[in-house]
């Protein structure tokens, strides 16, 4: 959470937003509220914190909610309300209202990807891209209120039928992060709602306008009161209570491993259901034989794109020693004509990251990698903040390190920015062993022409998510997304796999022999 915008919202608390200075200009800033309910209704405390834009901070995005224990647990309760009656609306009918649902993102998808750019930073195309993702998600997951298909199977007994229907877990909790602020929410609400829970949905606190639009939007499809909620605020109080809640029967949650592991242990000690999506360091392998300027365009899209604030980013790029020389040339020379700036500016290319606590800790790990032998700086490695594009901003340079050893800390954990590390390599076998070497397993690629060595990696490489000939982002809505080791714990998100989180399988057994039949007990012969 950033330590700036905590302090803003404490002192942008109950101010009155048309007197002083600075406040004169809050007052053209709009307020949002909550949703409960099918109400916009203030926080309980009538607190705001305000949004800032990460390109220019003098610019308030708006001011939200600042929710406490109070307002999510009346959330909690409206969920809870709607619940039964949205569990037994037929799905195909809760379907007809995300098709609807779907349709309006569309309608909205240039506004929606804007508001995006100006409160999170990403460039354009990737927000409109991130808003694209929701409408496919929308369409793709409505598409199973006609399916979630269960299964039948032989009974071991006569006279007996058997079958396994998908039932809603019930109340979810839904928290998200920044840096994809309306794909990931929509990953999480339309499974959710599709298969018949009720939500409240907690989003980062650096991001809330485009978890409004999304729910806005759900508003306007004509999803009923109460099936979907929303609270603004920090993690805590509002994640905690959210996730601590005794009704609250699911917790879906993206964000960094180590909040995570908060969570699944709250969620542990009321066995409420958790799904996790957590870090990365994603590795990119690039063989001797493979199409050098493919996998330079590869890896600068995968480590900088979203200023390399993704959890399968490509923070790492591990290069035979063949073609290393000339791949770390060709590398830096590409990234130094990067432009950084604000990310709705057309001509630029990386946008800034998203707050004064991410700038710490990127330019942290930056001193990191300068402070040993074991690396080079070879492009990049500085924070911008002179000139007019840059002054009132957090943004730092697309930055590459070369010659790393593997187990450097630059190496090892996530950075969450604009830096990769390159790392050469004697062969595919050692590739794949560092590749494999860390505590994450999202996303892994390899660059190669030799079918034998992409099969070999891909069989190897111990993540969720593989690429032959393409980065290590890019995943599309109807595979599955997620990843081992500390990653995740075991789910997975899109595809028909996500239907596995939102529902709970119910074996039934209809006996219609007449008679008492014991299974295991009672013989059955062919006579
Ligand atoms: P980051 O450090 O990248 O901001 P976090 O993992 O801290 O990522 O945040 C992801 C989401 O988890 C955000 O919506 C945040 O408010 C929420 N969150 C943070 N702390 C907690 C917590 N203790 N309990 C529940 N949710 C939390």
């Amino acid at each position: 959470m950033s330590q700036a915008k905590k302090a803003l919202a404490k002192t942008a608390a109950k101010q009155t937003p048309t007197r002083g200075g600075k406040r004169l200009r809050a007052a053209a800033v709009k307020t949002y509220f909550n949703y409960i309910g099918g109400e916009w209704v203030a926080s309980a405390g009538g607190d705001f914190f305000e949004n800032l834009n990460p390109a220019d901070t003098r610019d308030v995005v708006g001011r939200f909610a600042l929710s406490t224990a109070e307002d999510v647990t009346r959330a909690v309760d409206a969920a809870k309300n709607a619940a039964e009656k949205w569990r037994l609306l037929p799905a195909p009918r809760r379907a007809e209202l995300l098709f609807r649902l779907g349709e309006i993102l569309l309608r909205y998808k240039e506004r929606f990807a804007s508001d995006m750019t100006r409160e999170m930073g990403k460039v354009l195309k990737e927000t409109g891209g991130d808003v694209q993702e929701a409408i496919d998600c929308t369409f793709y997951t409505a598409g199973e209120g006609r399916r979630l298909h269960g299964f039948t199977t032989p009974a071991e007994m006569p006279d007996k039928f058997a079958m396994c229907v998908r039932q809603p877990v019930g109340l979810c909790g839904l928290i998200t992060p920044w840096n994809f602020p309306m794909a990931i929410p929509s990953w999480k609400l339309i499974p959710a709602l599709v298969c018949g829970n009720t939500v409240v949905i907690k989003p980062a606190e650096d991001t809330p306008l485009s978890t409004y639009n999304l729910v806005k939007a759900c508003e306007e499809a004509g999803i009923p009161a109460g099936v979907v909620n929303m609270v603004t605020g920090y993690g805590d109080p509002a994640g905690k209570t959210l996730t601590g809640h005794k009704d609250v029967r699911l917790i879906s949650f993206t964000g960094s491993t180590a909040t995570g592991r908060i969570v699944a242990s709250a969620c542990a000690e009321r066995n409420a259901i958790c799904s996790l999506e957590m870090g990365g360091k994603n590795v990119i392998m690039v063989m001797e034989d493979a199409d050098l300027d493919l996998a330079i365009e590869g890896t600068v899209w995968g480590a900088f794109g979203t200023s390399g604030q993704r959890c399968t980013a490509s923070s790492r790029v591990v290069v035979h020693k063949k073609v290393y020389k000339k791949f770390v040339a060709k590398l830096v020379e590409r990234v130094q004509t990067l432009r950084v700036g604000n990310g709705a500016d057309p001509q630029t290319d990386v946008g800034p990251v998203i707050n004064a606590d991410a700038v710490s800790k990127i330019m942290g790990y930056i001193e990191v990698g300068q402070r040993e032998d074991r690396a080079r700086l070879a492009a990049g490695g500085n924070r911008l903040d002179t000139g007019a594009a840059h002054a009132n901003g957090f943004f730092i340079e697309p930055t590459v390190f070369v010659d790393v050893a593997p187990e450097m800390r630059i190496a090892q954990e996530e950075i969450f920015g604009p830096v990769t590390a390159v790392i050469p390599t004697n062969s595919l076998e050692e590739a794949v062993e560092i590749a494999n070497g860390v505590r994450y397993g999202l996303s892994a690629a390899i660059y190669t022409q030799d079918v034998n060595r992409a099969f070999r990696a891909m069989n190897d490489m111990y993540t969720g998510i593989f690429y032959v000939n393409s980065s290590t982002i890019g995943a599309e809505v109807h595979l599955p997304f997620g990843g081992t080791k500390a990653t995740g714990n075991g789910h997975r998100e899109a595809g028909t796999q996500v239907l596995d989180i939102f529902t709970e399988w119910k074996s039934i057994y209809v006996d219609y022999s007449g008679k008492l039949q014991r299974a295991q007990i009672d013989e059955v012969n062919f006579e």
